[in-house]
């Protein structure tokens, strides 16, 4: 017989539990909104070509595809190796692909700078463990057709400014941009055909130290000369902390990367600064993010109380192109929601009054809806419950689930008076 759990990796959630979550995202809503973003929908599914388009990096190989309805036995067993014969949809596995395909189709009827809002599950096949879930939330907020600093600069203001809403504050954005990855491999002498895994390797600096990462590239067969510079280069850098800005910036990057990546870099800076007071960014040359399509600046949000990350987006100009045939700029910032849910402190919120409506058994039902519907009138939430032996019992847990007043009726009765619970 099947299980009555959900599937691994996915979860039901108790009232108390949703509603929770749906004040956090109440909060991320209305700020995001607050900055110019509106929200869309797009489906959960897309097709199987849009999501396997080589875009998605190893979210490819984890995203669940649908098989094709009425496929008999014969024929999965005769397409038994070629997916793209058996499956022709997919479930997202990000909200970044689905928004690209979105914005190919409806170009024409959004504004040529369009700042979008996408609150939804996604999907991903990956093994469970605490934090890492197969259905989780995402975030996201988008900037299409702005090329500039400035599409960056809002959606790091507006993502600051959520953690704030959320009692988030003391979060810190790291950023590094793809162009400086680039050329700093460069500069070193690692070849193009390499460098895709010279990432990969270099991506593990925070874990295995710049002692790991010369070892684990002298493994990979890595050109030992490049290998030898790079590690001579992280012996050099300065210690962490100062002021984000030029002098810091160019200080972490070894000469030769272009001027114009440290001053995009440079003008993020300045505008979240002009726009909060101060700029709680800090460069991170190794930053890397394993996403295939980022081609410009990446960022992730820090924050003191947890070594992960609660966050990450960044610059990908070349996507909306795949599907427009003309490159549009593009820039995301997705919060990983299911990270901060558990970490940030909410109250209630106001809920207004919820009354709990205790009858009699005996009460006819058209008088008792009656009772009912004059209390919803009145504003308030209303839960019938027919008396028990254990009133007390019964009130207690209308309180724990958060009703505020209680009422009784008997057979007969005129009004239904309302008393405060507790
Ligand atoms: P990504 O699309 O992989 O860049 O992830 C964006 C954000 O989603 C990350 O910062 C995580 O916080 C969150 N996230 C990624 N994978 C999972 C997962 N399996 N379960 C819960 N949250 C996740």
């Amino acid at each position: 017989m099947a299980t009555v759990n959900p599937p691994r990796g996915m979860r039901d959630f108790l009232p108390a539990d949703k509603a929770r979550r749906e004040r956090v995202l109440a909060v991320i809503r209305e700020r995001y909104r607050a900055h110019g973003f509106d929200e869309i929908e797009t489906p959960v599914m897309e097709e199987h070509a849009r999501l396997h388009a080589g875009v998605g990096g190893d979210n490819e190989k984890l995203a669940f595809n649908i098989l094709k309805r009425g496929l008999d036995a014969d024929a999965i067993r005769a397409a038994a190796d070629d997916q793209a014969e058996l499956s022709d949809l997919g479930l997202r596995y990000d909200l970044t692909v689905p928004l690209s395909r979105f914005y190919a189709s409806h170009r024409g009827e959004l504004p040529t700078v369009f700042r979008s809002i996408q609150i939804a599950p996604v999907w991903r096949a990956e093994r469970p463990q605490k934090g890492r879930y197969r259905q989780f939330v995402q975030a996201d907020i988008d900037i299409m057709g702005d090329a500039t600093s400035r599409a960056e600069a809002e959606l790091i203001t507006a993502t600051l400014d959520v953690m704030d809403a959320l009692g988030l504050a003391g979060a810190s954005v790291r950023i590094n941009d793809r162009r400086a990855l680039d050329a700093m491999l460069d500069v070193f002498g690692f070849p193009e055909s390499e460098r895709p895994g010279v990432l990969i390797t270099i991506d593990k600096l925070d874990k295995i130290g710049p002692s790991g990462v010369a070892a684990e590239l002298r493994e990979r067969g890595s050109d030992e000369a490049a290998v030898a510079a790079f590690e001579r280069f992280l012996g050099s850098l300065p210690a962490g902390g100062g002021d984000f800005g030029d002098e810091r910036i160019r200080a972490m990057l070894p000469a030769g990367v272009p001027d114009e990546i440290v001053a995009h870099l440079v003008g993020i800076g300045e505008a979240v600064s002009a726009a909060r007071g101060t700029a709680p960014l800090e460069f991170d040359p190794f930053l890397v993010r394993g996403m295939g399509y980022y081609t410009g600046t990446i960022f992730e949000i820090a924050h003191p109380d947890v070594s992960y990350s609660l966050g990450g987006g960044g610059r990908y100009d070349g996507m909306i192109g795949r599907f427009l045939g003309q490159d549009v700029p593009a820039v995301g910032f997705s919060i990983g929601f299911e990270r901060i849910v558990d970490l940030v402190a909410i109250g209630e919120g106001d809920a207004g009054e919820a009354v709990v409506l205790v009858h009699d058994r005996d009460v006819p039902l058209t008088e008792l809806l009656g009772h009912k519907a004059r209390l919803v009138a009145a504003g308030a939430r209303v839960r019938l419950e027919q008396r028990t032996k254990n009133l007390k019992g019964l009130l207690a847990r209308a309180e724990a689930d958060g009703y505020t007043g209680f009422a009784t009726v008997a057979a007969g009765q005129q009004d239904a008076e309302v008393k405060p619970l507790g």
